[in-house]
């Protein structure tokens, strides 16, 4: 058994016996991980009400390997987002980005770029000058970048064609195989999802930026719904099990 520190982000926590919690976190160093926060209900407790979710912490815990359940020995903010517990827009969102990282993503798999994406998008969502969508759009195609599935908004995925916007103000985008269609082979293949030019340079431009910068974006709301629901379409196709996801009721109407 050794101690470890590592920072985290609580995804959930629910009572355990009288007086304590599991909580699960995703950390930065050893992914996704559950540990017992003994006592954690006390009234007096040390831990205080830090294992909300969305919170993002400093823990030490003592860790064994093959252990399903680590302990947590000590705890504390290393940012406390506070104008998301204010803003219900704002806190909606920051819960889909939190119950999407726990869907899929899988206990003791160390992901940094993951875990650095997932808390600077919480910290853009708690900043007042930014826009929600912009945040989930970026998360998600981030993520699924992160999760290996890397989409191509460059060239046609039949013919290699670059994609001319120029000449082509719409463009349909195979979801499933993560690349466009040119005007040619869209007439002959007749399917994908339909996306406007500006989304498909927006989407490209998102690739790699930093949360920070894509949620400052402006643009037009219907540009920013079409981004969302795009986002949601490819990593519901690649990461699966999305369709659950119950703060995410709020994007369905519009899907
Ligand atoms: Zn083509």
């Amino acid at each position: 058994m050794s101690i470890e520190k590592t920072e985290a982000v609580v995804l959930r926590a629910v009572n355990y016996r009288d007086s304590s919690k599991i909580v699960t976190f995703y950390t930065k160093r050893y992914g996704k991980m559950s540990a017992m926060a003994k006592g954690a209900r006390n009234p007096k407790s040390k831990f205080g009400s830090l294992f909300q979710p969305l919170n993002y912490l400093q823990i030490v815990f003592y860790r064994r390997e093959n252990r399903e359940l680590q302990y947590v020995s000590s705890s504390d903010f290393v940012k406390y987002f506070k104008s998301l517990t204010s803003d219900v827009d704002r806190l909606s969102i920051a819960m889909s980005l939190i119950e999407i990282t726990d869907r899929v993503m899988h206990d003791e798999e160390e992901n940094e770029k993951v875990f650095n994406l997932l808390v600077d998008s919480l910290a853009a969502l708690d900043s007042p000058q930014t826009f929600p969508r912009n945040t989930f759009a970026h998360f998600g195609l981030n993520l699924a970048i992160g999760l290996g599935f890397t989409p191509n908004f460059g060239n046609c995925l039949v013919c290699g064609k670059p994609i001319d916007l120029e000449t082509q103000r719409k463009v349909y985008y195979v979801v499933e195989k993560g690349g466009p269609l040119c005007e040619t082979c869209s007439a002959n293949l007749n399917e994908g999802f339909l996306l406007s030019g500006s989304a498909l340079l927006t989407l490209r431009s998102f690739v790699g930026l930093s949360p920070a910068a894509a949620a400052g974006a402006g643009m037009d709301p219907a540009l920013r719904n079409e981004l969302a629901n795009f986002a949601f379409v490819y990593l519901k196709r690649h990461a699966g099990m999305l369709k659950e996801i119950k703060s995410l009721k709020f994007m369905a109407a519009s899907i």
